[in-house]
């Protein structure tokens, strides 16, 4: 069992975040047992999993669309009050069977104007960040919680999120990949539905949709504050743990 996850339970009133964790961990470690095909565990995959990625689990439960399909369904999209800010809509890029998901804020004006997620000069340290734990931009699926740039950089409000959000899900949906990295302290509270800070949010897995979660600090305040770039390498490598088991 990965005992970075958990915290020791301290007494029969556990509160709700440290249930959430053991619960995570439990998990994990049920996963791992099955993967080694231990006598008494099934090994079809997880009811919890199944259920959360590809609806209620009544037996007939629909099958995730394709990314392509989730593009042509966001056409060209006028849900919110962005729409005339920009150029472009930002819908995420990488591999579409990716095990590892990175899900910033939302598209600045390098990423308007080249219609592609963390592009500019945060992007550029994010690409050191995912080449450090030995992968590509290409292995990865890289996204935002919202696909179009607010006016000014403006953090997102909370209709342009609601209007957004469930496109996101649908990809995530589609990747059905193991592991997200949430960057930052908006897509951290965005995914995990939380006002916690992102101080206290990072360093653990959490959960969103079934899949291992791993809040760590946006590569934008790592260019304002390179001291933290050790706090998202101690991060990075429990993710790299992870990915490495899969
Ligand atoms: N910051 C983000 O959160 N997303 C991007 O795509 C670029 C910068």
């Amino acid at each position: 069992m990965a005992s970075d996850t958990l915290s020791p339970c301290r007494d029969q009133k556990s509160d709700p975040a440290e249930l959430r964790q053991l619960i995570i961990g439990l998990r994990h470690y049920l996963e791992e047992e099955r993967t080694l095909g231990l006598e008494g565990w099934p090994r079809a995959s997880s009811p919890a999993r199944a259920e959360s990625l590809s609806g209620p689990a009544t037996g007939r439960s629909p099958s995730p669309s394709s990314l392509e399909a989730v593009r042509s369904e966001l056409g060209d999209c006028h849900r919110c009050k962005l729409h005339p800010y920009r150029t472009q809509i930002v819908f995420g890029i990488g591999n579409p069977q990716a095990k590892l998901v990175f899900i910033g804020e939302a598209p600045g004006r390098d990423e308007d104007l080249q219609g592609e997620p963390f592009v500019g000069q945060a992007g550029q340290l994010l690409n050191k960040i995912i080449q450090a734990i030995q992968l590509r931009r290409e292995e990865v699926y890289i996204a935002n919680i919202i696909k179009c740039r607010p006016p000014e950089n403006r953090n997102p409000e909370p209709d342009e999120i609601a209007a957004c959000e469930p496109f996101l899900i649908k990809q995530l949906q589609a990747i059905h990949p193991k592991l997200i990295c949430a960057l930052g302290t908006f897509a951290a509270q965005t995914l995990l539905k939380t006002e916690e800070k992102i101080s206290s949010l990072r360093g653990n897995f959490h959960e969103c949709q079934g899949i291992l979660l791993m809040p760590t600090y946006h590569p934008a305040f790592l260019l304002r504050n390179p001291g933290r770039k050790r706090d998202v390498w101690e991060d990075m490598k429990k993710i790299k743990r992870e990915y490495d088991r899969l």
